[in-house]
């Protein structure tokens, strides 16, 4: 077993399974293990909610948790990801977290470490693993088994690394898994069996759930979107395509208020988002303990 967490499709069904089951189960525990190991967090691109989730989820494993950002560290000077990942190690760092703007940076980080586990945090428009394993959480929690359930993913596709996650957990999972995004905004190759829908009103009504995703403006060559009010007019979800539906909303945050999504329905009866982000933090645990204390899972798999 690779002991690093770059991708879903590296990790595989089997993994992905046991660290959902892991993180339901740590979710029920009384008591947690004390892992006593040390974590950087390595975030060379803004994040609140998953580098704040990686360190709730490391100090309550009694994890020793140091975290910097690109602002105020080397990073600014010009330090690549194989310096500082040379660097983390030889302080003595067991993991190290890392969130980049580049696509390849966790697979590169990983062939790089020697002996510290890389856990990728979101690296360019490539992957996010955990987002993908706590928004399969939350849709598990919600509807027991995500076999035959619709679930679109609606907003900026090609940017998106939620989305690569996403796609390919869900799928192994037995979703069927619906795109729904302008033209520009969709990848050059969609792999088989992904649903295009042609605006966010019909996705929400084909739909179980619709993990909304954020415009990610960072990540835009200019003119890819006209503009926002076009934008909205056919890829919002808006409060009207709810009524009378019981179609689930999430969204990996942050949320551009009124642009991917009415700001209503954010706290709304649809919102699974707040479930998400506590979530979250299990899933973290649950990598924490299968990267540390491997000899812990089955402990914890069968009470
Ligand atoms: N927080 C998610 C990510 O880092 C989604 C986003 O930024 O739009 O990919």
């Amino acid at each position: 077993m690779q002991r690093h967490l770059v991708g879903i499709s590296q990790i595989g069904a089997v993994r992905c399974h046991r660290l959902i089951a892991l993180a339901r189960a740590i979710r029920q525990a009384s008591a947690l293990p004390r892992l006593d190991k040390s974590v950087a967090l390595a975030f060379f691109e803004p994040s609140t909610r998953t580098r704040l989730s990686f360190e709730a989820a490391a100090t309550r494993l009694g994890c020793r948790v140091a975290a910097f950002s690109s602002a105020g560290s080397s990073i600014e000077k010009g330090e690549t990801v194989a310096d500082t990942i040379r660097t983390l190690e030889a302080i003595g760092f067991d993991a190290i977290v890392l969130r980049h703007r580049a696509s390849d940076a966790a697979e590169h980080a990983a062939s790089i470490a020697k002996h510290a586990t890389i856990v990728n945090a979101g690296d360019g428009c490539h992957e996010h693993p955990t987002q993908a394993l706590l928004d399969a959480l939350t849709l598990l929690d919600e509807f027991g088994s995500l076999e035959g359930k619709r679930i679109a993913i609606i907003g900026d596709i090609r940017h998106s690394r939620v989305y690569r996650s996403d796609a390919a957990l869900l799928g192994m999972l037995g979703a069927i898994v619906g795109v729904c995004a302008p033209p520009l905004l969709m990848p050059s190759h969609l792999p088989d069996g992904i649903v295009q829908l042609p605006d966010a009103a019909s996705a929400i009504e084909w739909a179980d759930a619709a993990i909304v995703l954020r415009l990610q403006r960072e990540r835009m060559d200019s003119g890819l979107v006209p503009s926002l009010s076009d934008y909205r007019r056919r890829y919002a979800v808006r409060r009207e395509y709810l009524v009378g539906s019981r179609v689930r909303l999430l969204h990996p945050g942050p949320v551009n208020p009124d642009i991917e999504l009415d700001a209503v329905l954010v706290e709304s009866e649809h919102s699974l988002i707040q479930r998400q982000v506590s979530n979250g933090v299990f899933i973290r645990m649950a990598v924490m303990i299968d990267i540390f204390a491997t000899e812990l899972v089955e402990h914890f798999l069968s009470h």
